[in-house]
């Protein structure tokens, strides 16, 4: 029996409707969540991603304000514009997206993030919060994966977890996301031996390497949740026909466009796995969706405690 697919579109609609629902009765409550973006220069893929979050912030009622410096910007300037939002009451949340240009120290960028406005979740304070279960900010694409399984009643508990990828972006904090939830969980990277055998023990395996298709039907186990976090770009036509020669709807989207979007794991292991996250309309949803769910809860966090009907819903 081919795989069920976990459709993230679905899913990332149910939370932002949430958000929204809660951003609603924040704002009766007189407390508008807002969110500022960072978008340094002009890389085309992050004017994307940003033009995409502030979209979302509008669907869901969230404020939004968008910072464009320059290119050459400084890391000192960079800083200053980190401690402006810092210190406004009415910013929950401050999103710098990355990368930053290279003159830019990133790390010192993001430190000097008020760790209640990172809505990334990637200051170490919240990293340290979130190893140690207590109330934080969670990095919204590892958020996201577990919202797509607990939502999908796939369980977790005492399963036996595998995540391909140590990032501190995915990787990292999906595997600590499973162990709070009570899996039994290993990390494997590129130097991890037999990484086949190992990805076969997982009743959950989580791939987020960055390699398209990487993940074949050998490293499955029959009936395995396969989340694939991987979004790679294909345009060769040849590695094109190597994943999807025959299926008509992306061979039509390949000639049109010249590329197509595939995700860590070959389409393959459709055959093998019980469930499979798609690539486009998988994890790829939940992230944003996520972030809005990250901003309403840093001003709930940040401001609900001083508004009486906020404080105690
Ligand atoms: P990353 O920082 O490049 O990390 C990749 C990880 O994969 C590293 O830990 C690396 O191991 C491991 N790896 C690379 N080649 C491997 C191999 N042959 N065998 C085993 N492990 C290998 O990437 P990332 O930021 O975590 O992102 C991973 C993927 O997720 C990318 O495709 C990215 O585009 C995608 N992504 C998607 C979303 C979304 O919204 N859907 C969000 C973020 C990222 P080492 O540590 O040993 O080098």
């Amino acid at each position: 029996m081919p795989a069920l697919i976990l459709d993230g579109t679905r899913i990332a609609q149910e939370i932002r409707t949430e958000v929204a629902a809660e951003a609603k009765s924040m704002a009766a409550a007189g407390v508008r969540p807002g969110l500022a973006v960072v978008l340094v220069g002009h890389n085309p893929a992050s004017e994307i991603y940003v033009r995409g979050k502030v979209k979302a912030c509008e669907e869901v009622g969230i404020y939004s304000e968008k910072l464009t410096p320059s290119e050459s910007v400084s890391t000192a300037e960079l800083l200053a514009i980190i401690e402006d939002l810092n210190r406004r009451d009415e910013v929950d949340g401050i999103l710098v997206q990355l990368p930053l240009p290279s003159q830019v120290d990133s790390k010192k960028v993001l430190l000097a993030v008020d760790p209640t406005k990172d809505v990334d979740g990637f200051h170490p304070m919240n990293v340290g919060f979130l190893s140690t279960q207590r109330p934080g900010l969670v990095p919204c694409t590892p958020a996201g994966v577990i919202e797509i399984l607990k939502r999908s009643n796939i369980p977790i508990a005492g399963q036996d977890a595998v995540v391909v990828g140590r990032s501190d972006i995915v990787g990292k904090p999906a595997a600590m996301l499973l162990t709070n939830a009570n899996a039994t969980v290993t990390i494997c990277h590129s130097k991890t031996r037999d990484l086949p055998g190992v990805c076969r023990r997982a009743d959950i395996l989580v791939a987020a390497i960055g390699k398209a298709g990487m993940i074949t039907k050998d490293f499955v186990k029959r009936g395995a949740t396969v989340i694939d976090v991987g979004m790679n770009t294909v345009t060769d036509p040849a590695e094109f026909q190597s994943f999807f020669a025959g299926n008509a709807k992306r061979e039509e989207t390949f000639r049109k466009k010249g590329s197509t979007l595939i995700g860590d794991v070959h389409p393959e292991v459709a055959e093998v796995a019980g469930a499979l996250t798609p690539v486009p309309g998988g994890v790829g949803p939940l992230t944003i969706a996520m972030l809005m769910f990250n901003a309403a809860k840093a001003a709930k966090m940040r401001r609900g405690s001083r508004v009486p009907e906020l404080s105690r819903a």
